[in-house]
């Protein structure tokens, strides 16, 4: 094997990513090497291109980025007899210290020490990627579960995780902000039964998108719409019962708090990026749950998102740009135009130079 691959590196603490070789990471005991086939790029990845504060508080120049990724095994380390070499598999992105309540009572998820792969330390968008071999999520590829897909999982999760998180069967949702994650999430909502969902952006594209993929959805653009009409329209007498918040966006939080019905229960997804204003009053006098969702359940997120993707739900759509990894510049310039979906970098082209 060779010992210098391909990477993005955040090289230096300033706009921008570097595509240079590195060191391929070694595999320890407990570890299983990856062979990255296909990448997707994350609103986090896009972050740490930026340069934004929250990256600069966060990532050491010289990290190799990236964390959603599918791939194949190509080496194990002595420990792992779960896996195989030339297991097709991706991986749980935050690596968990194991020792704490929360991950010693099965809720990882919670883990307070938790280690983001792409993030605080060396990523995925890379030839190969090492990463504990209780991180692996092995799939098994086919028509609907393409590689493409696979590399997608990371955000397809949080939605999963953020969608199951109250009873929706035949209730009203609101999902604001339509993102790749609202509009997988809104896929999921009408996979699981929900009766009316409604999903609120200012971006058309992505309001269009969204629409392509789940027909039924009713897009309301609140630049020019005004989302109380668009509830009389279409019947709504009361107010939503679930709703999900997926776009940071403090606006559209106080939107959500004022369009629920009584009892009514929201889901928070979307960062924030300074504490926002909203009137808890309301949220008492309404009798409304608000609850925080962090990353994905391990694995029973994992498990309910592949038996869905099983069972007839299809985001493919999603993912509307495809680059080979040495135009990344491209991939992450249509995805700071706000005109893409989920853009996917393709590895597999390395070994041919
Ligand atoms: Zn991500
Ligand atoms: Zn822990």
């Amino acid at each position: 094997m060779a010992e210098t691959m391909y990477a993005l590196v955040k090289e230096t603490a300033a706009p921008g990513l570097t595509l240079k070789r590195v060191p391929v990471p070694e595999c320890g005991p407990n570890d299983v090497k990856i062979r990255i086939h296909k990448t997707s790029i994350c609103g986090t990845d896009l972050h740490i291109y930026n340069w934004d504060e929250w990256s600069q508080a966060t990532i050491v120049p010289g990290t190799v980025i990236g964390h959603e990724y599918c791939g194949e095994i190509v080496e194990k380390g002595s420990e792992v007899v779960e896996y195989d070499v030339g297991q097709i598999v991706t991986g749980e992105g935050h690596i968990t210290c194991g020792v704490c309540r929360n991950c010693r009572e099965g809720r990882k998820h919670l883990c307070r020490n938790a280690k983001g792969v792409g993030v605080n330390r060396d990523g995925a968008f890379a030839e190969y990627l090492v990463i504990p071999k209780t991180n692996v999520v092995p799939v098994k590829i086919s028509s609907t579960l393409t590689e493409d897909m696979v590399s997608s999982f990371d955000p397809l999760g949080n939605a999963v995780h953020t969608a199951l998180t109250y009873d929706m069967v035949g209730e009203d949702v609101l999902i604001t902000g339509c993102g790749a994650i609202g509009m997988m999430a809104a896929a999921i909502c009408r996979h699981v039964g929900a009766r009316r969902i409604v999903v609120t952006d200012i971006n058309d594209y992505r309001l269009n998108l969204c629409r392509e993929i789940t027909p039924s959805v009713i897009t309301v653009n609140t630049m020019r719409e005004d989302l109380k009409e668009v509830m009389k329209t279409i019947g709504m007498r009361e107010g939503f019962d679930v709703g999900l918040e997926m776009s940071g966006n403090a606006k559209a939080l106080a939107q959500m708090i004022d369009n629920m019905n009584n009892g009514g229960n929201i889901a928070l997804l979307g960062i924030m990026s300074k504490p926002p204003v909203v009137d808890l009053q309301k949220v008492v006098w309404n009798g409304l749950t608000i609850r925080g969702i962090y990353g994905r359940k391990v694995f029973d997120t994992w498990d309910k998102m592949i038996y869905m993707l099983e069972s007839g739900l299809d985001v493919r759509k999603v993912q509307t740009h495809r680059f080979d990894f040495r135009d990344y510049e491209k991939g992450f310039a249509v995805m700071n135009s706000g005109m893409s979906g989920k853009v996917v970098l393709d590895w597999t082209t390395a070994d041919k130079e």
